[in-house]
């Protein structure tokens, strides 16, 4: 079912203080079916908006809907979405089974349903083996596994899911991402999946929603916004390594003025003799699979990402190029894209 957020609005009371505002007027469309990710910094906001999704936190103002339906005063229990948390809060005392079981049980489905549906995600997700086990002895993977499983066998209408993978180590964390994304498709279901993590939100997400300082700073298709960000504070927040942002007045191809410019690691040329700008190089960064030079410009620090290792060593001066459809153009080194 698709989650609509109109002007969500909220304030935590603070002691001695006004109330600090963390949410200021959030609209979001979320279609049925699909995965959105929620990007953006520490204390963004991220969590809050989940928990007002959920209905875990009151709203000040504005409204959620649910298929349409205005659950903004329903209780979390009546609005039939599911949250993983980041830190899973399985019962250490009940078995993987039971743990998967426990939602299904309070509503008081019938016992062999109960099975068939624990059977059938167990199976969905490889926990067959581990099903008689207690969550102390299983490994940190599993256990988001198993809350994975107690989430989607309810069959909810929406899953949320915060940070539910940053407690695995990368290896684990790659896998568990291709499998959320797979069997997000497989379920049909929408699902809001907030992380800070921008490579997971660039490859799990049909879109992306970038969060800063409570306010939408930008939503849309990963690759649209890595390749168009509406600010600078996008470009430098989606990619690794970051755009660079460069200060300049510049003009853009329709002669408007912008006094800064943004280009992606991957679009420098460098040590091209007719280049644009000249560089000193500062830092070199082999990653393995490429080589990551540090430059500094009169304009400001330059990363450059090429794939070969042969490159100019810290102290050498070289000049870079780019083309001029691989730059972006911003109102200022922490403004709004100036179009096209
Ligand atoms: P992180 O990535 O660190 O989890 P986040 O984007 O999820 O951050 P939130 O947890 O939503 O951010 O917090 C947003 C802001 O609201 C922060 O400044 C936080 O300190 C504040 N905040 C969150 N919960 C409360 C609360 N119950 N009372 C007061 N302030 C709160």
């Amino acid at each position: 079912m698709s989650v609509s957020l109109r002007g969500v609005e909220k304030a935590f009371a603070a002691r001695s203080a006004a109330p600090i505002p963390v949410l200021h007027g959030i609209d979001l469309e979320v279609p049925d079916g699909e995965m959105i990710v929620i990007v953006g910094p520490s204390g963004s906001g991220k969590t809050t908006l989940l928990r007002c999704i959920a209905g875990l936190e009151e709203l000040d103002r504005g409204s959620v809907l649910v298929g349409g339906r205005d659950v903004t005063h329903d209780d979390p229990g009546e609005r039939d979405i599911a949250m993983v948390f980041q830190e899973l809060a399985l019962y250490p005392h009940l078995t993987v089974r039971a743990n998967i079981a426990f939602g299904l049980k309070a509503r008081k489905s019938p016992p062999a349903e109960v099975a068939v549906a624990v059977a059938d995600v167990a199976r969905t997700l490889e926990l067959e083996p581990l099903l008689g086990r207690l969550p102390s002895e299983l490994s940190g993977g599993e256990r988001q596994r198993v809350a994975l499983a107690r989430a989607i066998v309810r069959d909810p209408t929406a899953f949320l899911l915060d940070e539910p993978l940053s407690n695995l180590d990368p290896a684990l964390r790659t896998r568990a991402r291709v499998e959320i994304r797979t069997l997000q498709r497989d379920l049909g279901r929408t699902a809001i999946y907030v992380t800070h993590d921008q490579v997971e939100a660039m490859t799990l997400g049909d879109r992306i929603a970038v969060l800063r300082n409570g306010r939408v700073e930008q939503v849309g298709a990963p690759l649209e916004l890595y390749d168009h960000p509406a600010s600078a504070f996008v470009g430098r927040f989606l990619g690794t390594p970051p755009m660079s942002i460069l200060s300049s007045e510049v003009l853009t191809p329709d002669r408007r003025k912008a006094a800064a410019f943004g280009i992606r690691p991957e679009r420098v040329r460098l040590a091209d003799a007719d280049g644009d700008v000249k560089a000193t190089v500062e830092v070199v960064e082999h990653i393995g699979s490429s080589t990551v030079v540090h430059l500094r410009t009169s304009h400001g620090e330059l990363l450059a990402r090429t794939p070969g290792r042969d490159v100019p060593q810290p102290g050498e001066t070289v000049m870079v190029s780019f083309a001029d459809r691989d730059i972006r153009f911003f109102e200022s080194e922490d403004g709004r894209a100036v179009t096209p």
